[in-house]
């Protein structure tokens, strides 16, 4: 590990390491770029929408010895990004001490940008002392009120919770934000849109704005898990609800698009303006083409499987005990679900749709078999 130490470019607007578009297009191919591990399977709150609810636990097993882990890791020499999610990853101090920080200290001296999704609801000093060494911590935030909270977070919980004790954590989830952007970390909000959400995304946004967010992620609200049931969305909707957005947003928070459902090979103009309007027309907005299915892969520290999301119906691809991580992405280009939503039009800088977009919204669509109809200039 100490062979290395390296100099890392600020997130912005124009690099977001993340981002699947640089390596395909830079590369004419898809590298691993990007690994995610789920460190947990515990989580204090039991959202009505969370992608991973069915897995929740209320004790997790033994994790594989992170020197093991952090030695698959090392195999990987195109690895640029580090995700670490649950669960929710700071609930258990020992798998705060004995997983996270070890990873993030291999990140920081290997110049890995690293991301660590937290509902930050749980007291700051739980994340004082490790928390500069992260890049991007991102919250979910999807809420008028503490109502909302409560109704939400709580919607899958077995125990009995009062209004009293949501309302504490979703205050202090609030003033945690503040605190830590304050003190400089970039706390990245994500919203779902959804026929409950779109009327109030941009008093979200709003408030995301004065808890001192440098970003505000926007996408579906993606049917997996616990959401499975939820209503979602039409097209119609969604796109009206991103115009509102984008129409009265503040214009000093970047606003990020993750698995945006339009697409440049669209016959709706309404899609081709949208699209030449985010990456054209706006500042501060941005598009991500997504790592899930083109540069990124998901490990369990528990199992040891990886998968290509951490959500989704795609069967197990591997398993880090007897596959290398670079092995496992190989046999994931070459899989047949791979290779159905791998299209590319450089024109437009379009890579194609996330796995669960297509199969929801265009499951008529043969997207090997459009081009983009537009050219970004
Ligand atoms: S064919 Fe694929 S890459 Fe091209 S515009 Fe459509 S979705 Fe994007």
């Amino acid at each position: 590990m100490e062979k290395y130490e390296m100099e890392k470019c600020r997130i912005t607007p124009d690099w977001d390491p993340w981002d699947a578009w640089y390596t395909r297009s830079e590369k004419g191919k898809y590298e691993l770029t990007s690994v995610e591990l789920t460190v947990t399977n515990l989580c204090n709150l039991r959202c009505e929408h969370c992608a991973v609810g069915e897995q929740l636990v209320e004790k997790d097993g033994i994790p594989i010895p992170i020197d093991f882990i952090l030695n698959r890791l090392d195999e990987i020499e195109t690895l640029q990004t580090i995700s670490i999610t649950g669960g929710e990853p700071i609930l258990s101090p020992k798998v705060v001490k004995e997983t996270i920080i070890p990873l993030l200290k291999y990140a920081k001296s290997r110049g890995i940008y690293t991301q660590i999704n937290s509902n930050l609801t749980l007291p700051l000093s739980r994340y004082e002392d490790w928390i500069e060494d992260v890049d991007v911590l991102h919250i979910s935030y999807n809420y008028r009120h503490a109502e909302d909270f409560y109704r939400m977070a709580f919607g899958n919980f077995r125990k009995e919770v009062s209004f009293e004790v949501a309302k504490s954590l979703f205050e202090r989830m609030k003033e945690n934000a503040r605190t830590l952007s304050k003190a400089g970390i970039f706390v990245s909000a994500e919203s779902f849109l959804s026929p409950f959400t779109a009327p109030y995304i941009v008093d979200m946004h709003q408030t995301i704005q004065e808890m001192g967010c440098k970003r505000h992620e926007v996408h579906p609200l993606y049917p997996s898990d616990f959401a499975k049931g939820m209503s979602l969305l039409t097209l119609q909707e969604y796109r009206e609800a991103i115009i509102h957005l984008l129409d009265h947003r503040h214009p000093d928070l970047w606003i990020l698009l993750g698995t945006l459902p339009f697409f440049p090979c669209s016959n709706q103009d309404e899609d081709l303006t949208l699209w030449k309007r985010i990456f054209v027309d706006e500042s501060n907005v941005t598009a991500r083409q997504d790592p899930d299915g083109r540069n990124r892969l998901n490990v369990n520290v528990f199992t040891g499987d990886v998968v290509v999301t951490d959500f989704g119906d795609i069967p197990v691809l591997g398993n880090i005990y007897k596959d290398s991580l670079t092995e496992v992405f190989e046999r994931w280009l070459a899989h047949p679900v791979a290779h159905k939503y791998h299209c590319y039009c450089q024109q437009a800088r379009c890579t194609g749709p996330n796995i669960l977009v297509a199969q929801t919204y265009y499951p008529d669509w043969v997207f090997k078999e459009r081009k983009a109809l537009i050219t970004l200039d």
